[in-house]
Order: C-alpha cells, then structure tokens, then sequence
C-alpha cells in the first residue's frame, strides 16, 4: 500500500467543516492537489484551504441537491485541473425529531432534503465523476455513510435510510466500475466530533453515546480520515465494494 497522492487531484465534498476539512487535510499531507466543495460557509471553506499543504488547491460553491450545480462543478473541475482522481462523497446532513413530535410537513421536508442531498446529490456526483474517471483508465468513489444504515434510527429515519441506501449504491458502483479500473468504497462512522454532532455530545444523552463505544469516546475526524485515506491509496483496488466500520466497537456486524 501506498500512501502517496502526488499529481492525485481529489474532490472532497462538504471540505470545510468536520470530517471533510479532516479528509482535505490528510489528502494535501500526501501530495494530492484538493478541491474542497461547500454549500454556504465560504469562510470556513477558505479557513481549510488556507491550512492545506502545498498548493493548486480550491474551494467550489456547490449545493450538492442541485444536480444541475453539481453537473457545473464536475464540468469546472475537470476544465481546470483536467481530471478527478478520487471524488470523497462526504458532504450531508442530519435532522432529529421524534415520531410523535413530527408533523408531516416536517416529515416530508426531512426525507426531501435528506435524500435529496445524502444520496442522489452522491450517486449524481458519482454518475458524473465516474463518467471521467473511465476516460482516465481509473478513479476511486469514497462514500461516507453511517453507522445509523444498520442500527435503526428512530429519530432520524430519512438519515439512516439515505445512508444504507449509499452503502447499497457504493456497492453497486464497485460493481458497475471495476471493469474500468474504477474502484467505490464507503466508511461508516458512528458519531463524529463535529458541528453535526455538537449539540447532541455536549447535552444530556452525550454521556451515554460516548459509553455506546468501550472506548467511552466518540471518533475524531482525523479518525474517519484516516479510513478514507487507507481506502484511497494505491494496492487497495481489490477492496472495492467493502463498507469500513469507524465506531469504536460500539456496533459490531459480522
Ligand atoms: P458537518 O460538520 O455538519 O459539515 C457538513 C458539511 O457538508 C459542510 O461542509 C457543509 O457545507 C456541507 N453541506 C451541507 N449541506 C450541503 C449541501 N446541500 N450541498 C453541499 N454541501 C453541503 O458534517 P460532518 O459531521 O463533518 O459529517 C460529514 C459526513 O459524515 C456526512 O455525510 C455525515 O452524514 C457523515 N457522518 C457524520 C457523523 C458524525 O457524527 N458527525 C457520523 C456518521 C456519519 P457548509 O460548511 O457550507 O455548510
């Protein structure tokens, strides 16, 4: 295995907050040129890239539910740096409310937005990228999904749906690209440290989620990064199609 992005170029969604900045920071570390995507937050999106290590690096304004924004920014990227060598679906969101105190407009506000962004905004991107990466002759699609695909999320459900959707998805494009040298992967963490998770962490139940995990902790983004940047070096192309668990041992599958 190699960890080495020299020349690589890397299109990190959601680059700049959280697990995204993370990702962004350990891409530039090894040599890849990073473009970090963002939907509002231009100044914490320009914070990271002032960070990054080395240089050719960029921030793109995408809002990623918007297939035709998300067609543009492909178009722009591959205009400009004249490849995608790894696209990091990264960027989504999450939204509680318990089934009693959910009405149905939120109801189908939430599964709207949260599927719109979670999972179609990933599997365009993909389609887009992925169009690229066979010209190249190769390419890797890392989808960040959630512990939530398998334990059930009672208060989030349109959540855990989108994301054992994309694991599906990540599956199905192992399957549909490996004929052209292109590999799909995807990382589930459990809970993150994040602007995500913030609330949630520092409140009554934060206690009880660090204990889900026998470490009594949940990851750090460098954590998740970390997945992401095994699964993206080169000698792990026979990998494709597998789903890595970031959580702590605080739910185990076989
Ligand atoms: P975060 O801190 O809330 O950051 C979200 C990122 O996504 C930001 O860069 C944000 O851009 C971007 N974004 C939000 N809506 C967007 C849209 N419509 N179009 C484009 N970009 C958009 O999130 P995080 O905690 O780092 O989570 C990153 C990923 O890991 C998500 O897919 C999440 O579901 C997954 N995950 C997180 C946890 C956790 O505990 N944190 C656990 C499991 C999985 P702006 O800065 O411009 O708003």
């Amino acid at each position: 295995m190699e960890i080495n992005f020299t020349e690589k170029v890397v299109l990190v969604t959601g680059g700049s907050r959280g697990i995204g900045a993370a990702i962004a920071e350990k891409f530039a570390e090894a040599g890849a040129v990073v473009i970090i995507s963002f939907k509002n937050n231009k100044k914490a999106a320009k914070n990271v890239l002032a960070h990054l290590e080395g240089e050719g690096h960029n921030a793109v304004k995408c809002d990623i539910s918007d297939p035709s924004l998300s067609e543009e920014m492909i178009e722009r990227v591959v205009d400009e740096y004249g490849k995608i060598d790894i696209l990091v679906n990264n960027a989504g969101i999450y939204e509680e409310k318990s089934f009693q105190e959910s009405d149905y407009s939120y109801w189908l506000e939430a599964w709207e937005k949260t599927i719109g962004l979670n999972l179609l905004g990933a599997a365009n991107l993909s389609f887009l990228a992925g169009k690229h990466m066979i010209k190249s002759g190769e390419g890797k699609i890392i989808n960040i999904t959630s512990r939530g695909a398998f334990r059930g999320e009672p208060d989030a459900p349109a959540y855990g749906a989108s994301k054992a959707a994309l694991n599906s998805f990540s599956q199905s494009m192992a399957k549909a690209l490996a004929p052209y040298n292109v590999q799909s992967y995807a990382v589930a963490p459990g809970f993150v440290e994040t602007d995500m998770t913030e609330e949630i962490l520092d409140g009554p139940q934060g206690d009880l989620i660090r204990g889900e995990s026998p470490m009594n902790r949940v990851a750090k983004p460098e954590e998740v990064a970390n997945a992401v940047i095994m699964l993206a070096a080169s000698g792990n192309e026979f990998m494709t199609g597998t789903i890595i668990d970031v959580n702590g041992a605080s739910y185990l599958r076989s």
